[in-house]
């Protein structure tokens, strides 16, 4: 017993030297003696208010606030109160310390910031979302103070860090938000280095085999990778030193997620990633001469080497990103024939690239930023907030959007968009007056229609008249977070009414038929008529939209495919309801098993419909409103989707074993042309024992064939097989597997 004293006092000692460090590293922490003072007094607190308390991996929680603290202050560089906060981030939620006791131990500033990284507790009904509603509360949190989201993104990070020490299912749930909501608020802030780590870390433990596959393949590429950089390497370093610039240059691969997402994407093998090698030089500007003239003389010296790919040049020098980026890409070829991108940045826009705009941004000296903008528009999001938390999750995520334009007002301004886009979303992005009595609008000087899909580089002047009035069906194209609260919020009282009149007109037509509105009929009803939310089937019904006079169909339909049920699949047992990710645990809890479904189990299961996946797929299960499984693959976008909001609701599945039984998916081919060539693949395919041939299509033109191909297969491994044959048929180029397959094929 004494023996184990001592040990945790020893590691409470790492954890405080640890503390000790953060300041020694952080100018902005050891600024003064208060601020020194406040850290320290913060650690004690903590430290003491966890004590007894270990995380899922066996050391003592005190560790994780002391790294939350840590990437605060070292990887974002924020100052002693958030570090303060982030040591305490946890007490209130876990321990007996109050908000309180908080504010009067450190201000109110602190105790707030921990207020707004202090979860909810669940008193929600049924249908609504726990996670979606703590996702709520920490955005209007971060319209008071960024930085409760920086602090947050520093938590997320350590986390995801340390997830390996949590249970299956959970991992994948918090791999799935991570990338779906908290990558991308990273990428807006500008944490670039962060929003990097976090889409590995999900990757890595959401497809753990595509990841070590991955890191193998750049792995073995290395030498050669080396030797490019390096032949691109020497002329440039020669010709700056000429020039007398004082610069770093650091080469490397591109991210394993990025990486992925591009083959993803692209639907390419990683062989066809050309734009894999990324070179960054960040240089000391000279006095007297514009940053931005450095920038182009440097890309001068680098193009009048190597030769630039005309399509590749990016200039956020002139214009920087929406979230404070700036630099110069280019992408050049190499001696050795591989294509390299170059990014030229100065110091001071490297720090910007690499810590975010948000640690630097100063949010009361009344200049409007971009991040106030964008700040802005979550602030009106919430105000009109969607009572659907699905919904709400999804204007979140499309304000998030990174791939942005340029578009010019009549007078020269620019405004940044998100690509896609329309006339109508401009127009409301300048004023919602205008959205609202817009007409059309003179793109480059030529009339299109509201629904004109807009390109970077356009001038758009608005065209109003005082006789319009706004539409609900301009709903469906525009797609700015801006536009969309501005015509819901015209609707809303319509909307409504329409609710409460479809909810009646369903009532009415099921009671004829002795039934009454329950999860079951609403989840049919939804899936018939393709609407995603119960609302929006009431709406529609209400609008008049919906007309119920396929009801009868639509009701006695069958759910389950029965086929399915010739599969074994173990599901994890979902242990614990605590929507939590710190995980902390009391010694002696029981451990989750596993527990195996088949034929004869109580609980059906069913396969998603919109992923369609096979055995052998990295796949989840979601127990939805009337207790089935719905097995999604854990790509589907709409399963990261429903992980990110109802997670409680995930469990994790593993394909155990398989009768006999095929499954349909779809192979497309394409490659070059020849006689004998359709034949020689229907017969590789045909010599395969486990698989059966549904339907084959061909076309050609100018030499160059495309293909599509249905087949009964059993899994996964017979597949990539399959595939690996195909590819060795002469003039196959390219055979990759589809990821939607329509049900009525
Ligand atoms: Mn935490």
């Amino acid at each position: 017993m004494a023996k184990d004293e001592t040990s945790v006092e020893e590691q409470e000692n790492i954890a405080r030297q640890q503390v000790l460090d953060i300041i020694a590293n952080s100018p902005r922490c050891r600024q003064d003696e208060e601020s020194v003072m406040m850290i320290r007094k913060a650690f004690e607190l903590a430290n003491d208010a966890h004590r007894g308390m270990k995380r899922k991996s066996g050391e003592l929680y005190i560790f994780h606030p002391v790294a939350v603290a840590r990437v605060a202050a070292e990887e974002i560089g924020l100052g002693a109160k958030s570090v303060t906060a982030a040591l305490l981030h946890d007490v209130v939620e876990d321990t007996d310390i109050t908000l309180g006791d908080l504010e009067s131990l450190f201000g109110t500033k602190v105790a707030s910031i921990v207020d707004g990284l202090t979860k909810l507790e669940g008193v929600f009904d049924q249908s609504a979302s726990l996670q979606a509603e703590n996702f709520r509360k920490l955005l209007v949190s971060m319209i008071e103070d960024v930085r409760v989201i920086l602090i947050k993104l520093a938590d997320r990070l350590h986390n995801m860090r340390t997830l390996s020490s949590m249970p299956e299912h959970k991992r994948y749930r918090i791999a799935a938000e991570t990338l779906y909501i908290y990558a991308p608020i990273a990428h807006r802030l500008g944490l670039f280095a962060i929003k990097s780590e976090l889409e590995d870390l999900s990757l890595k433990y959401e497809h753990p085999q595509v990841f070590a596959q991955l890191e193998e393949k750049l792995k073995i590429n290395q030498g050669n990778y080396e030797a490019v950089i390096n032949s691109v390497l020497g002329p440039i370093k020669e010709r700056l030193d000429a020039q007398g610039y004082e610069y770093s240059i650091k080469a490397r691969p591109k991210s394993i997620y990025s990486i992925w997402h591009k083959m993803q994407t692209k639907n390419v093998p990683f062989e066809e990633i050309y734009d894999i090698l990324a070179m960054r030089i960040v240089f000391k500007p000279k006095e007297g001469v514009s940053e931005k003239a450095q920038c182009w003389n440097i890309y001068s010296i680098i193009t009048d080497l190597y030769q630039p790919k005309p399509d590749r040049l990016r200039d956020w020098v002139s214009t920087p990103k929406a979230n404070g980026y700036e630099a110069l890409h280019t992408t050049v070829m190499s001696p050795s024939g591989r294509w390299v991108e170059v990014q030229i940045r100065t110091e001071r826009m490297d720090e910007i690239a690499e810590r975010g705009f948000a640690a630097h941004w100063k949010y009361k000296d009344g200049k409007e930023s971009e991040i106030d903008n964008w700040i802005n528009s979550i602030r009106q999001m919430l105000e009109t907030a969607e009572s659907d938390s699905m919904e709400f999750l999804d204007s979140v995520k499309l304000n998030l959007f990174s791939q942005e334009m340029m578009i010019f007002t009549p007078k020269g301004e620019v405004k940044v968009m998100p690509a896609g886009s329309t006339a109508l979303d401009f127009a409301f992005e300048i004023h919602s007056k205008l959205g609202y009595h817009c007409i059309g609008a003179k793109v480059n000087y030529k009339l299109e229609p509201l629904s004109h899909e807009l390109k970077s580089g356009d001038q758009v002047e608005i065209i109003t008249s005082d006789k319009q009035t706004p539409k609900y069906e301009w709903m469906n194209f525009v797609t700015t977070l801006k536009a969309k609260t501005c015509i819901k919020e015209i609707f809303r009282e319509e909307r409504h009414s329409f609710i409460v009149k479809g909810e009646q007109i369903l009532t009415d037509e099921l009671q004829k038929r002795k039934l009454s509105i329950n999860a079951r009929i609403l989840k049919k009803l939804m899936k018939t008529y393709h609407v995603a939310t119960r609302e929006e089937l009431y709406f529609q019904i209400g609008r008049g939209n919906i007309k119920l006079d396929n009801i009868e169909k639509a009701l006695t339909q069958k759910a389950t495919s029965k086929w399915v049920k010739m599969w074994r699949l173990t599901f994890g047992v979902n242990d614990d309801d605590n929507d939590d990710e710190d995980e902390k645990e009391a010694i002696g809890m029981p451990k989750g098993k596993n527990i195996v479904l088949s034929d004869e189990a109580e609980r059906q299961f069913t396969i998603a419909s919109c992923c369609n996946p096979i055995p052998g797929d990295d796949v989840v299960a979601f127990v939805d409103e009337d207790d089935t499984l719905v097995l999604h693959s854990r790509r589907c976008p709409e399963c990261i989707k429903l992980m990110s909001s109802r997670g409680d609701r995930i469990i994790s599945a593993q394909w155990e074993s398989h009768k006999v039984l095929s499954y349909l998916v779809v192979i497309g081919l394409s490659g070059i042309d020849r006689t004998g060539l359709v034949s020689e693949v229907t017969k590789v395919i045909s010599m395969e024992q486990k698989v059966n041939m549904r339907s084959v299509h061909f076309e050609s033109h100018d030499g160059v064939f495309t293909g599509s191909i249905y087949l009964y297969i059993h899994d996964a491994a017979d597949l990539q097989t399959l595939i690996g044959k195909l590819l060795k048929i002469k003039g196959v180029d390219k055979v990759v597997r589809k990821e939607r397959t329509d049900n009525n094929q």
